[in-house]
């Protein structure tokens, strides 16, 4: 592939108006949008000649401007729990990681099919939350809208089943790449696009108030999920440098306008680190602010991170936690976790590289 190539936009990235405005500017009608859309995401070509009901003209020109799919698979790791993790690479060379959760009967009922895929949102990632893999080597890049969407119709492709709960909790931070996410997201939701519904897709924030604010705008019901980890300033700044940007009180308000525009209830993502955030008093205050926006709260033991020192406090500690939580009357669950001993747990997933020897971890930042 030539440069020019590489930098062909992905169509998958596209929306229905942006179909409607390349095909009509081309003298096309209208209507080719959708027929368009048809084999990008129900019939899923693998080429552009394949779309027989268009014009061998307009299947070249399609070729010429576009890519078909952004992300080619790299490398793919099962789990004892079955947890999949996949390692994609991008056309200019860089890998992310996706990961698939299938349905849990010990967590959500035999009879559950939820299938959930953890997606990136960015190569690396800025914020350098000191107990995060995803930050240790910087931040790359954002991702397009198309190689946000095609983690979804690789995994569908490579597991053979659809995937009907999405979670924004892969590498990067997503609100830092808001353009592309929101774009991603209607192509995700709409019916014209991959169809899931805007209830089951699940933005995870580290807490940028302002762009949080943005995201209430966005008319679709989708779920907000809060990386907290800290309860008071003190202790979140220590282990979050967004802090010092968005205070706890500042991103409360955030919180507030979110809950005032959307129906679901916010979840705090609250991982339980050894001696640094697993205090009564830091879940008293937690369970308070809870309380404060109606949040249900998710404690995750912390997962080994190899080269950070942090750990995960006993059981006891989790649970003792966990019931001041309860006994505030806050809805609260200690994570059962999937997909550890394939690094594919939150916050494990890592930018690869690739070296003469093949696919290496990236190198530990100082
Ligand atoms: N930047 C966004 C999206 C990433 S979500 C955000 O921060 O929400 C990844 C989730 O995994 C976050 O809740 C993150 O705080 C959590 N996490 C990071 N490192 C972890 C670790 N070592 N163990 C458990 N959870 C971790």
């Amino acid at each position: 592939m030539n440069d020019s190539q590489q930098s062909k936009p992905p169509a998958i990235g596209l929306e229905k108006d942006d179909w409607i405005a390349w095909l009509t500017g081309r003298g096309e009608p209208a209507f080719r949008a959708g027929q368009v859309l048809d084999w990008l995401f129900r019939k899923r070509v693998d080429s552009f000649n394949a779309m027989t009901n268009l014009s061998a003209g307009l299947r070249a020109a399609l070729a010429e401007e576009f890519r078909l799919n952004p992300l080619e698979s790299a490398t793919q790791q099962g789990s004892t729990d079955t947890t999949r993790k996949f390692l994609f690479r991008l056309h200019d060379g860089r890998y992310i990681e996706t990961v698939l959760i299938p349905a849990s009967p010990a967590l959500y009922g035999e009879n559950s099919d939820r299938r959930t895929l953890c997606v990136s949102s960015q190569v690396g990632c800025a914020y350098d939350c000191k107990f995060c893999a995803s930050g240790l080597a910087g931040f790359t890049r954002n991702l397009d809208a198309g190689e946000i969407v095609g983690q979804i119709l690789e995994a569908e492709r490579i597991g053979g089943e659809r995937i009907n709960n999405l979670v924004f909790m892969g590498m990067g931070e997503p609100l830092a790449n808001f353009r592309n996410l929101t774009k991603a997201i209607r192509i995700i939701n709409a019916d014209w696009g991959v169809g899931i519904g805007a209830r089951h897709l699940t933005i995870s924030t580290s807490g940028l108030a302002p762009q949080i604010e943005k995201l209430a705008e966005e008319p679709m019901q989708i779920r907000l999920a809060i990386s907290l980890h800290g309860a008071t300033d003190e202790v979140r700044e220590k282990i979050m440098p967004v802090n010092r940007k968005y205070p706890i009180d500042r991103l409360f308000e955030a919180l507030q306008i979110w809950r005032a525009k959307k129906s679901q209830k916010i979840t705090f993502e609250y991982i339980l680190i050894d001696g640094v955030n697993d205090s009564r008093q830091q879940a008293e205050i937690l369970a308070r602010r809870a309380r404060s926006v109606h949040a249900k709260v998710n404690l995750i033991p912390y997962n080994t991170v190899e080269g950070l020192p942090w750990s995960r406090p006993p059981v006891r500690v989790q649970e003792a936690f966990l019931d001041v939580l309860k006994s505030g009357g806050v809805q609260a669950t200690l994570r059962r976790e999937k997909g550890h001993d394939i690094a594919a747990a939150c916050g494990q997933l890592r930018l690869k590289q690739e070296t003469e020897e093949g696919i290496v971890e990236a190198p530990l930042k100082d």
